[in-house]
């Protein structure tokens, strides 16, 4: 005998839980399944804007995630050879500072509030198969893999819809023939991060980022203590690190000065932990009777921190749009589509701004001149905060005058590379120019 609910979905973290917590919170049976037992960490930085903050607000999930005792990032610092700006957050939802959890607890405190709402989180089981009926998901097959030892028993959950919240290597995804993606970008920074003690109290309230040449480092403190030391050289120094990872790990701080020097006194506490490869994209995200949330459906470039805030958001956006719904397949299809459009609509222009801040070739020099333009009157950091917070669209900073005299401060200053910074300039440049194409065809879904 299957067992029936209302909505099933694969993966209980970021997506999984916002979208739960949701739909139970509106009376929904909702059964969420994740092999992981939680709390379990997971290859990701976790740094949040402020307007990341107020999605976990949103959700209900605020006030168990302020009690792990992360400090208030209030202020946020952008530094380089040269330049140093600081400022303040323009408020979201009344919430004026970012926070930097790791994600075992982060994660924990997202399934606890799904757990009171009325969800069922079934740790240690993993979705297997989608069944199929009349040509629409109309459940899922699980192993139940949480006995040691386990037998591998498999068992059904039949479903009105599919959630798969799985993440970017999505078994959803490729099972709902939704894997190959819309849209893709490879991706021009690897990520090595470690955390450090910190006896720095007057950096305790800030997140801090250091682009010198082409290499980005950021130091943001987080929960117990510590900093999350986020080290983000250019994709094809990822040779660099292999075998070699704590030497070319130190070594690099050290080509950010401005980063070794916020370090200066702390040791790091952590092994470090590496992703070369995490390439960006849009899936096709809905289909009759399923629907991809998080990573499974949609993945940006971590340079500018948005997964984690666009997992909660549209997950929990998604268990709004379904929730009245439910038990009519032709209007579910219909609002988990417009869902879809909704989240393309609100991510494409910030996807394409993040793949522009993600290339560490020769436009690294032009970012940096463009940071340091953008950042330096009196307001200039909270304008370009608005941007991380997804307050402000990220075109402004992206306007052609802008970065055509980033792009000449950067020649001028740029001796011996200019070859390799005016090719990626004009590069970056053709790339806006396809972006609205790019964007229509996305909203549109016509080739
Ligand atoms: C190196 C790196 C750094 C990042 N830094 C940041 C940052 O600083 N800030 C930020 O906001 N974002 C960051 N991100 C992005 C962020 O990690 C993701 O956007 C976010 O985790 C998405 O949440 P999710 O719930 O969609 O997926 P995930 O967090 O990946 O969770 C997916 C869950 O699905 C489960 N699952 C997998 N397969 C199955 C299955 N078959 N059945 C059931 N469950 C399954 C997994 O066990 C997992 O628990 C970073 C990403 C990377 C790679």
């Amino acid at each position: 005998m299957a067992e029936q609910a209302d909505v099933v979905i694969a993966g209980a973290r970021c997506a999984g839980a916002a979208t739960a917590a949701t739909l139970a919170r509106a009376g929904r049976r909702v059964i969420a399944v994740d092999p992981v037992r939680f709390p379990a960490t997971t290859v990701s930085t976790h740094l949040l804007f402020a307007g990341g903050v107020a999605e976990l607000a949103r959700v209900g999930a605020l006030e168990r995630v302020a009690k792990i005792g992360a400090p208030r990032l209030s202020r946020a610092f952008i530094g380089g050879p040269g330049h140093a700006a600081d400022g303040a957050y323009n408020p979201v939802d009344g919430i004026d500072y970012g926070l930097c959890v790791r994600r075992a607890p982060l994660d924990q405190a997202l399934v606890e509030t799904a757990c009171e709402a009325g969800a069922e989180i079934r740790q240690g089981h993993r979705v297997t198969a989608l069944i199929w009926e009349n040509g629409r998901a109309a459940g899922v097959r699980v192993r139940d893999q949480s006995a040691p030892g386990h037998d591998g028993r498999e068992y059904e959950i039949r479903a009105s819809l599919v959630v798969g919240a799985d993440g970017r290597r999505s078994t959803v995804a490729r099972l709902a023939g939704a894997e190959h993606p819309r849209i893709a970008h490879a991706n021009g920074r690897a990520c090595y991060y470690a955390y450090y003690d910190d006896p720095h109290p007057e950096w305790r309230s800030t997140a801090a980022m250091w682009l010198t040449g082409r290499e980005l480092g950021n130091a943001f403190p987080c929960d117990d203590g510590l900093t999350l030391v986020l080290l983000m050289p250019p994709v094809e120094r990822a040779a660099d690190f292999r075998g070699n990872l704590e030497p070319e790990f130190d070594r690099t701080v050290g080509l950010v000065p401005g980063l070794a020097e916020r370090l200066g006194g702390c040791a790091r506490q952590t092994r470090i932990v590496s992703s070369a490869e995490h390439p960006s994209y849009f899936r096709r995200s809905a289909g009759p009777g399923w629907a991809l949330a998080g990573d499974a459906g949609h993945f940006k470039d971590p340079v500018t921190a948005q997964g984690i805030r666009d997992a909660v958001r549209f997950g929990r956006l998604l268990g709004e749009s379904v929730a009245g719904v439910l038990d009519d397949p032709v209007a579910l299809d219909r609002a988990t589509l417009a869902w879809e459009r909704t989240r393309d609509a609100q991510c494409v222009h910030t996807y394409h701004w993040t793949n522009l801040l993600g290339r560490g070739d020769g436009l690294a020099h032009v970012q940096f001149e463009l940071l340091r333009a953008l950042t330096e009157g009196p307001d200039g950091v909270r304008r370009v905060l608005d941007v991380y917070s997804r307050i402000r669209d990220p075109r402004e900073t992206l306007a052609l005058p802008g970065l055509l005299k980033a792009t000449a401060r950067a020649l001028r200053g740029g001796s011996g590379r200019r070859a390799a910074i005016a090719r990626a300039s004009g590069e970056a440049l053709a790339e806006l120019a396809g972006h609205r194409a790019e964007a229509r065809r996305l909203l549109t879904g016509r080739p």
